[in-house]
Formats: C-alpha cells, sequence, structure tokens
C-alpha cells in the first residue's frame, strides 16, 4: 500500500503545533507522510502602523524581519515533530491586509479582502501536488479573520469527507466552550490520546519563541498550560479533540 499522506494546514505559524501537535506526532509514527503548510509567513519589511505594534510588542526591533524569525522558529517545530514537508504559502497576515486593531483581527471578514482566492489557488496546488488522504484545518475558534479565511478555503479545496478539524489552541484553553465557525460540521467529537507524542507536541510548540511569552506567558507556562489543556480535553488522559473525518490514530 502506498504511504498515505496528511495536510496539516495553519493558518499562522504556530497554530498547528499548538492545536494539534500531538497527532502529527503520532501519524509520523504511524508511517505517514506529514505535510505541514502555513499560509500567512510572508516577510513585509519594513512593517508600519498595527503590523509594527504587533512585532515591537513581541519585543523586536522595528528592522526585525519578523516573519523570517517565525519561519525558522517553525522549520525547529517541524523537526520536532517529524514533519517529512513544510511549506510557506508566503501570503500576508491580516494586520497586513487592513485589519488595523485587535479587534478588527476578531471580527468579521472584509467584503474588500481578496486573500481568500489567493488561499485556494495555493491550497489548490498542495492537493494536486500531495493528494493528501486527510487534511488538518482549524475550527476558527477565537474567530481570528485568517483563520475563518483558511476554514473556507480548506472546504472550498478538499472533500468535506477527508477534512479534519482541530480545536484552536491557545484560543481554546481561554474558552473551552467556544463554538466553531459555523461552516464546521457539526458531529461526533474525535478524541485522540496523544500521551505518547506529548513530549514533542511541548517541544515544537516552545520551538516558537517569539510567540509563547504573548500567548502563554513565557516557555515553562506554555508547556504547563499545553500539558494541563490536553489532560483536560482527554478527561484525565492527554488528549486532542476534533471535528470532521474520523482519525486513524
Ligand atoms: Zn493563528
Amino acid at each position: 500500500m502506498s504511504r498515505r499522506t496528511a495536510l496539516f494546514v495553519s493558518p499562522h505559524l504556530d497554530d498547528v503545533a499548538f492545536s494539534c501537535g500531538g497527532l502529527a506526532a503520532l501519524l509520523a509514527d504511524a508511517g505517514w507522510h506529514t505535510v505541514l503548510a502555513t499560509v500567512f509567513t510572508r516577510s513585509v519589511v519594513p512593517a508600519d502602523g498595527f503590523a509594527l505594534a504587533c512585532q515591537l510588542d513581541k519585543g523586536l526591533p522595528a528592522h526585525a524581519d519578523y516573519m523570517a524569525l517565525r519561519r525558522q522558529e517553525d522549520a525547529d517545530a517541524a523537526a520536532a515533530l517529524s514533519v517529512a514537508s513544510l511549506r510557506w504559502l508566503d501570503l500576508p497576515e491580516a494586520p497586513h491586509r487592513g485589519y488595523g486593531s485587535a479587534q478588527a483581527l476578531f471580527g468579521a471578514v472584509h467584503e474588500d479582502d481578496r486573500v481568500s482566492g489567493r488561499v485556494q489557488a495555493a491550497l489548490r496546488g498542495l492537493r494536486d501536488e500531495c493528494v493528501p488522504d486527510l487534511v488538518l484545518a482549524p475550527q476558527a475558534l477565537g474567530n481570528h479573520v485568517d483563520h475563518q479565511v483558511v476554514v473556507a478555503a480548506v472546504q472550498r479545496v478538499f472533500p468535506g469527507g477527508t477534512i479534519a478539524y482541530y480545536r484552536d489552541t491557545p484560543y481554546a484553553i481561554r474558552q473551552p466552550d467556544a463554538a466553531p465557525l459555523a461552516c464546521v460540521p457539526a458531529g461526533a467529537v474525535r478524541l485522540v490520546g496523544i500521551a505518547a507524542g506529548l513530549p514533542r507536541k511541548l517541544r515544537a510548540a516552545t520551538a516558537y519563541v517569539s510567540q509563547v511569552g504573548f500567548q502563554f506567558g513565557g516557555v515553562d507556562a506554555c508547556a504547563a498550560a499545553l500539558s494541563g489543556f490536553a489532560l483536560a480535553e482527554g478527561q484525565g488522559v492527554a488528549a486532542e479533540r476534533f471535528l470532521g473525518a474520523a482519525l486513524p490514530v
């Protein structure tokens, strides 16, 4: 039998590791070819306005290539998860597309935001090249516009029966009962025990050094929060929860 392929679609450089890094590690263990594709990875130098503020509040100087640093972190995380193929789809994050405040980032997708077509085109290219048996996409818990765009684009490009939806973390930690985006199919919750993959998930998550301070309060706090959340998801057994397609581990 030919090797099966799982495509993990991450809006930003960190979402997959934080949300379903355990599943990625376990599928690699099981012999799957794992592809990690992050959508919004483009360097915009120099940043200005709200985008610059998002960089400065992570402690980075104004002239730094913030996304280059984050892509290097992503490469370190991917190595920890034994990702077979790492892709950056080179589209600009929301602060570079006219979303000018934290409130705007978690609001409605702007009518004049044309990025969705470009996300779909990039995903079609990946689909034709990788022919994934399984696609992992976010539920858009927390409602970040980039996550909303990614869910909708994945649904346009891949057959529904191949898509499993992960719980966007750390949003899911802050709001465990948050509802998925309306277009995410309701149905059976897929619980995946990740105890065997948890140490690698934590290693991958804490590789995003520029993000863990802002998102969790530091490297140690990140590991503690993700461990605690995994136990809460599995009610005492480390787990990740999904909707959609059945999972093979
Ligand atoms: Zn994100």
